[in-house]
């Protein structure tokens, strides 16, 4: 998954401050991010850039620097426009979170842009009909306006959870023994309910409701074939090794 967020560049469009753009590159190394697109900006490189991302330099340095959005975005397969306003034509409008979620769960993943406008007036329509979609982080409709590095943050932070929950949900299912199936499922509830009856627990007339329950317990758990054993040990163990299927 580190490679998914290698792919996945940041595109600055005609950034005034240069201090803005050493925050862009703090807060893009803080969510793994490296990949730094320039288009035009006013002044780069700059002290202030250096200072401002606090030990990101090397992002800086890596940083390629184009004449157009264009050029910026040509080998990209996706691409969204991060805009604070609502436009009056409609673009599909994401909040930053789904647009973290399609990045990552896109198999077929090549090269995604996310472009991010000018401090003072963010991106024109013509470079948004550039995007597939608008992300939008939610916040104060009265005050929607985020800092541009503080906008970066929270992209890249969705980015980076999206990621990881990724790769966890990856190494869980890969570890994991195949799911039982419902007939499977269907013996084990069987033998626990003739297990609970056996040890005295309920009463044959009077187990419908603790069978749901129960079934509610495990059927929320998923459980796997190796688990169905165990738990089918344990009845078996229960009941004096009585049932033997
Ligand atoms: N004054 C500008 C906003 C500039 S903020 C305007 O009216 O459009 C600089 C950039 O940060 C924006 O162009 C946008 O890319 C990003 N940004 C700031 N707040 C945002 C938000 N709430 N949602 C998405 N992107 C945002």
């Amino acid at each position: 998954m580190a490679n998914l967020l290698k792919k996945i560049r940041i595109v600055l469009v005609e950034t005034s401050h240069p201090g803005n753009i050493g925050g862009v590159a703090r807060a893009m190394k803080n969510m793994k991010l490296d990949q730094l697109y320039l288009v035009s900006p006013n002044i780069f490189p700059s002290a202030d850039a250096t200072s401002r991302a606090s030990g990101a330099d090397e992002i800086l340095a890596a940083a390629k620097i184009c004449d157009s959005l264009q050029e910026a975005i040509s080998d990209c397969t996706l691409v969204f426009g991060a805009s604070a306003r609502d436009r009056t034509l409609s673009w599909p409008v994401l909040a930053a979170r789904e647009c973290a979620e399609k990045i990552v769960s896109d198999g077929n993943l090549t090269n995604v842009a996310i472009v991010f406008g000018r401090e003072n007036s963010g991106l024109t329509n013509q470079e948004l009909d550039l995007c597939h979609f608008l992300l939008r982080i939610p916040c104060n409709p009265a005050f929607s306006s985020l800092n541009l590095a503080a906008a970066v943050q929270v992209v890249g932070y969705e980015l980076f959870v999206a990621s990881e929950q990724r790769q966890e949900h990856k190494l869980l299912t890969s570890e994991r023994e195949a799911l039982a199936t419902s007939q499977q499922l269907e013996l084990f509830y069987q033998h626990l309910h003739q297990a609970l009856i056996d040890i005295g627990f309920m009463h044959p007339d009077k187990s419908k409701s603790i069978m749901r329950r129960l079934r509610r317990i495990y059927n929320r758990t998923r459980l796997d074939t190796k688990e169905v054993d165990i738990l089918r040990g344990i009845l078996r163990m229960s009941q004096g090794n009585k049932c033997n299927e």
